[in-house]
This record gives structure tokens, sequence and C-alpha cells, in this order.
């Protein structure tokens, strides 16, 4: 994603150039920068290869509603959760990580929430890149990436996007709108809901849509957000000695759960085990 000629959009990059609603204070424009501008420099790559404790729940969650679903039979099966964290090989994780999963795995054989729906897509979650949809209008062109976990076909035919959540952190309503853009690439014709599910306390997020004109305008949002980020690539490739003034850091107390403290000159609290923000979990 480094190649700073094509403007591209996804929910991540939307989310690393602004904040959701409630995060302003935390929020550090040099995080996309380290993410989106200097991912290949062995420091950063190594940070970013270590998927923390949430991370791995988040993945391993999401892999163990795949394989229920695709062994079925292991949803009515008594042994069906640890079948699964077999084949998730669960065994090789920490104890925490372990013990969160097999809680998620169980809540889950006993209300699957898929059972009995048309699923059309359902995706183990280490997949890497989906592929680019090509988003033109006259004055703007950009990839959009979006990842779903989840599609499933509704009794009166609607189209449902769910997407799968572990732990704590709060759903962000852009990420549905992303996937509700990119269902009219993927299935035009088709009316779409997104929403959320948390595998942890079962919590579903209400059903979210979008109506034309909000479409458009969201269009353009992630058009801005693209060239925004393009431009910001092309000037840290002129000048990579000026990453500060392109990508601001905002030093505070949130540094500590940031995972690029140990290399970041600005970082006021530095730790050496670092604690990442779950947005490094993403596809683009
Ligand atoms: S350590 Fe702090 S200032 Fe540095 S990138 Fe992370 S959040 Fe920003």
């Amino acid at each position: 994603m480094s190649t700073p000629d094509r403007p591209f959009a996804s929910y991540h990059l939307w989310s690393l150039v602004a904040p959701a609603t409630g995060q302003e204070r935390w929020h550090c424009q040099m995080r996309r920068g380290f993410i989106k501008a200097r991912q290949h420099e062995p420091q950063v790559k190594a940070l970013l290869a270590q998927a923390t404790a949430p991370q791995r729940i988040g993945i391993l969650a999401q892999k163990g509603v795949y394989e229920f679903h695709h062994h079925r039979h292991l949803l009515k099966q008594s042994d069906g959760v640890e079948r699964v964290a077999q084949l998730l090989k669960l065994g090789n994780s920490s104890v925490q990580v372990q013990q969160r999963v097999l809680q998620i795995l169980q809540k889950y054989h006993d209300a699957p929430l898929l059972l009995d729906k048309d699923i059309i897509q359902l995706t183990p979650g280490d997949e890497g890149f989906p592929k680019p949809i090509v988003v033109e209008q006259e004055d703007y062109c950009f990839r959009l990436y979006a990842a779903m976990d989840c599609v499933f076909i509704e009794s009166d035919s609607t189209l449902h996007i769910l997407d799968f959540k572990t732990g704590k952190s709060a759903f962000d309503k852009r990420q549905a709108l992303v996937y509700l853009l990119a269902a009219r690439y993927l299935y035009p014709g088709h009316e779409a809901v997104a929403s959320f599910y948390n595998l942890e306390i079962c919590k579903k997020s209400e059903l979210i849509s979008i109506n034309n004109y909000e479409l458009e305008s969201l269009k353009f949002e992630l058009a801005n957000i693209a060239h925004k980020h393009q431009h910001d690539l092309q000037k840290y490739q002129e000048k990579t000695t000026n990453f500060s003034k392109i990508f601001p850091p905002n030093p505070g107390s949130h540094c500590r759960f940031c995972p690029f403290n140990s290399i970041c000159e600005f970082a006021d609290f530095k730790q050496t085990q670092s604690y990442p923000l779950p947005s490094l979990r993403a596809h683009s």
C-alpha cells in the first residue's frame, strides 16, 4: 500500500486520518505515518508483525465462527467447541488467549447467530488484502478496500453485512458505511444493511443503512481521504526528514498503548512492552 501514485481508501485509513467520535484526544497522525508511510522499515515492520493478545483473540474468534459453519455438524456436537479449538490450534496461544477464545467459541456454539442464515460470504479472517473496488466519478477516482467478515441474505432478500467484534471497543458506524458502499459495487441491485456483533458479549448493534444522497457524500468524503493521504505520502517521499511535519505527533498518556512508542521520539511514556491499539488489524 505504499505506492503514492494510486489513491486508495478503506475504513482503516479513514480511522487513521480522522478519529471516531469521542476519540479526538487520543488521535495521532504520526501513527498513520508509521503504519502507512514507514511500514517497510525493519523496525516498523517488526512492530506491525507483533499480533497482540486482543488482535489474536479477534482473529481466532472470526476463524472459529468460520470453522463452525465450514463444518456445520460441529454446531450440533457436544464436543464441537473442543473440535474447533483443535482446528484453530488454540493450544499454541497464551493461556489468556486460549481462555477468552474458548469462551467465545462456547457462546457461539450455544447460540450460533448465523445458523439458518443464507450465508453468501464468510471469511476466515486471515486472508490478507481484499480485491480493490474502483470508485470512479467525473472529478475523482480511488480504489476502495473493504474486507467483509460475513454477508448473508435476509428472508426479505435484503443483503446483510455483518462484522464480528471482540473486546470492549465501541462499534464505529463508519466501518458499516464503507461496507455499504462496497456492497453497491459487489452486489449491485441489492438493498443492503450492515451491523456489528460482539462475539464476547453476544451484543448486536442496530441495523445501519444508507440512502443514495448519503452514499454520494460518503464517496466524496472517502475520495478526499484517499487524495489527502496520497498527497501526504508524496510529500513524505520527497523529503523523509519532514515526517513529523507531515504526520504530526499527538503525544500524551495514550502513547503507553501505542505500538510505536519504542521508536517514536515524541512518545511521552516509553515502555518495553507495547500494547497496540486495535486498528493495526486491518487490510489496507
Ligand atoms: S508514541 Fe505517541 S506520539 Fe508517538 S506515534 Fe504513538 S501516539 Fe503518536
